[in-house]
């Protein structure tokens, strides 16, 4: 079924105004996915279009794209994609700024401790002196990665715990926003043996400290990379900025494609959005900037990889660390991070009369408005 837009958004409207607890009919499911379809079949097409434009854009075996020499891909994202997955570590539950586009947007006061002495692994309390019992039963991951909220908080908690994993041999990589490092804590995170770290330059608007924190990291630390969500904000002032933070000599950028839970979703109300693969909804501005800011790097031969972090990588990265797990064919844990369809998200794009769909036909007897309302 290729629903028209017109049909579309005269559904859409009123599945907005349902009572929360309202269940849909399976007729009138048929009609939201094929909404879903109709918008993301739309998007992917124009990216398609992007994506045709950059003539350096490579694949990591047809799991994610990129730009530039293969060498500096970073190895996080290797280990992610191809290897036995993003195994988590979480330790420092603050932050010292508040992003709009952050996952806990709203709650950064009241994220859960992980613990005095305590660091989470897998989803598993340890201490420090727990970490070789660990290591000793479970085979090693090709790597892990720190990624609760800003670490800088408190990072010399963090050295002799880098330490034990790096003398296992074990990759690992940590994410800032970089805003409280300083020379002496990316020299004691290099000593402690950090393979790599990524600086979020887009919650600051790339900010010049930060900038400068980029070059000075390089200086200790093996891979130094940018990972931001895309937005419009970032892509402008990194393009104002472009040449000094090109001079820190970055060995990637990571441009994450924006999606929304409930937290921050209310921050991007009003734009257009679609779901991908009824999983992760997006703003559709996010893929088409990364995908701009990739034919530029490729265009200027900038000297780093910038790699397209889309919905579509995060669902290969689901598949293969369900495979790495041993799960049943087809098992991911990619999906919806909604627990109800925010239908009213979807209305901005279906108003839009700029946004076409690329085909469309008139729907089938029976699945009319009007025939389907209970
Ligand atoms: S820097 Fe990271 S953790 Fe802190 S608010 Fe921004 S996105 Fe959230």
């Amino acid at each position: 079924m290729k629903i028209s837009k017109k049909d579309a958004l005269l559904w859409f409207e009123f599945f907005s105004m349902l009572p929360e607890d309202e269940e849909l009919t399976a007729k009138q499911l048929e009609i939201v996915y094929s909404t879903f379809a109709q918008i993301e079949a739309a998007v992917d097409h124009r990216n398609d279009i992007l994506m045709s434009e950059i003539k350096g854009l490579k694949t990591l075996e047809n799991r994610t794209f990129f730009v530039g020499d293969e060498s500096k891909f970073p190895k996080g994202c290797r280990s992610c994609l191809l290897g036995t997955g993003l195994s988590a570590v979480r330790k420092t539950n603050k932050c010292n700024i508040e992003c709009k586009f952050c996952y806990n947007y709203g709650e950064l006061d009241d994220i859960p401790p992980v613990g005095e002495g305590m660091w989470e692994i897998g989803g598993t309390k340890f201490y420090e002196k727990d970490i070789d019992l660990l290591l000793s039963i479970y085979q090693k991951p090709t790597g892990i990665s720190y990624v609760y909220l800003e670490p800088f908080m408190e990072i010399e908690k963090y050295y002799p715990v880098i330490k034990k994993f790096s003398d296992a041999n074990i990759h690992q990589h940590l994410y800032t926003n970089g805003l409280l490092a300083t020379e002496e804590s990316l020299k004691a995170l290099g000593e402690a043996g950090l393979d790599e770290i990524r600086f979020n330059l887009a919650a600051t608007n790339c900010s010049d400290k930060v900038i400068e924190n980029i070059g000075k990291a390089k200086k200790y630390i093996k891979s130094v990379g940018i990972e931001s969500p895309m937005t419009p904000e970032f892509f402008e002032s990194f393009l104002k900025k472009k040449q000094a933070i090109l001079e820190t000599k970055p060995d990637f950028i990571n441009c994450a494609e924006l999606h929304l839970n409930e937290n921050n979703i209310g921050n991007y109300y009003g734009e257009n959005m679609y779901i991908s693969r009824h999983g992760y909804i997006s703003p559709v501005w996010s893929r088409e900037l990364t995908l701009k800011f990739m034919k530029i790097a490729d265009d200027e031969k900038w000297d780093l990889v910038v790699h397209d972090c889309s919905n579509y990588t995060k669902f290969a990265r689901g598949l293969n660390l369900s495979s790495k797990e041993g799960k049943w064919f087809g098992a991911s844990n990619y999906g919806c991070e909604f627990s109800k369809i925010p239908y009213e998200v979807f209305l901005p794009i279906l108003r839009d009369e700029s946004f076409k769909f690329l085909s469309e036909e008139e729907l089938p007897d029976g699945y009319k408005h009007g025939q389907l309302v209970i």
